[in-house]
């Protein structure tokens, strides 16, 4: 493997047994898909065309009101003190499946308190969704990353839902002045997730459900490019437990010989 110091100017060579991508599904896409070979012209690990294909960046919003209170009132509790799972999986969600609510950014106002709640679910994984590389080139000269992400439109009518739930539930706690505010997560999100999605079917999928790449026996994926779906939660703990499942898998596996065939990378 060749790679290029954070000084920009050093190149070094390393052979290893184990390669591991942790990059996030952003860069772990781009790295593969400007990793090319003569035995992998469009990007290590992208025989089926769908390395950076799914990115789900999660579906979100905030609705927010006011509450009156008394004078001398406590402030408001810490950040994200209550949160419900009520719509998680829900006849009634468009697809079924939902998200979490929770309780965000208590403000003290002078006329009241604004109760502000967040709703977070997994956006639909679509093939069109994704990373790809740009003509422009970053300052060390490598092809830098270009986001295409659309809404699905049942994303549309699930985000309308779980913001409608939670106006319900701030008109039962007596908040007036409620108003849906969008958190234009389509533009960019914390949550970046399914651009090396895993699976069974090498033509559907670019990894193992192991997470190793199904073109190349010695390349691991660890981070949240592996999930098929986002999820309709925070997914450090999914991510941290499925690297350390993969971790384990590797470790308990007999050291490969050096990798000499065109199905490892060396
Ligand atoms: C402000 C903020 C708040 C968040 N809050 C929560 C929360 O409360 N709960 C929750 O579950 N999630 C939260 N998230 C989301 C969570 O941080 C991410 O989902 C998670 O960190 C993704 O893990 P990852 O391993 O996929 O990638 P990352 O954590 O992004 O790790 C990738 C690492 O690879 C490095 N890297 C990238 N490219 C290269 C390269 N070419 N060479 C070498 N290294 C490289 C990066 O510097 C980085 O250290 C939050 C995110 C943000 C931004």
């Amino acid at each position: 493997m060749e790679w290029l110091d954070a000084d920009g100017k050093t190149r070094h060579l390393t052979q290893a047994r184990q390669f591991i991508l942790a990059a996030n599904a952003v860069q772990t896409a781009r790295l593969l898909l400007n990793s090319t070979a003569k035995w992998a012209p469009d990007g290590i690990g992208n025989s089926s065309g769908l390395v950076g294909a799914g990115l789900s960046v999660k579906l979100s919003g905030y609705v927010s009101g006011v509450r009156a209170v008394s004078k001398g009132a406590p402030p408001g509790g810490p950040h994200s003190t209550v949160a419900f799972s009520d719509y998680y999986l829900h006849p009634d969600i468009p697809g079924q499946l939902g998200g979490i609510m929770y309780q965000a950014n208590p403000v003290v106002d002078d006329d009241g308190r604004t109760v502000r709640v967040h709703v977070l679910a997994g956006d639909q994984p679509v093939e069109r969704n994704r990373v790809r590389l740009a003509h422009q080139r970053d300052t060390w000269g490598i092809p830098k990353a270009v986001l295409d992400y659309r809404i699905h439109p049942r994303d549309g009518d699930r985000l309308r839902f779980l913001a409608q739930q939670a106006t319900n539930l701030l008109h039962a706690a007596k908040v007036s002045r409620i108003r849906f505010e969008p958190t234009e997560f389509h533009r960019g999100s914390r949550h970046l997730h399914g651009t090396c999605r895993s699976g069974p079917d090498p033509k559907e999928s670019v990894t193992t459900p192991d997470g190793r790449l199904h073109d190349v026996e010695n390349v691991h994926v660890v981070d949240a490019s592996l999930f098929p779906f986002a999820g309709g939660v925070n997914p450090v703990l999914t991510i941290q437990a499925n690297a350390l499942r993969i971790a384990r898998n590797l470790s308990a596996r007999p050291a490969a010989a050096r990798p000499a065939d065109p199905n490892c990378v060396d």
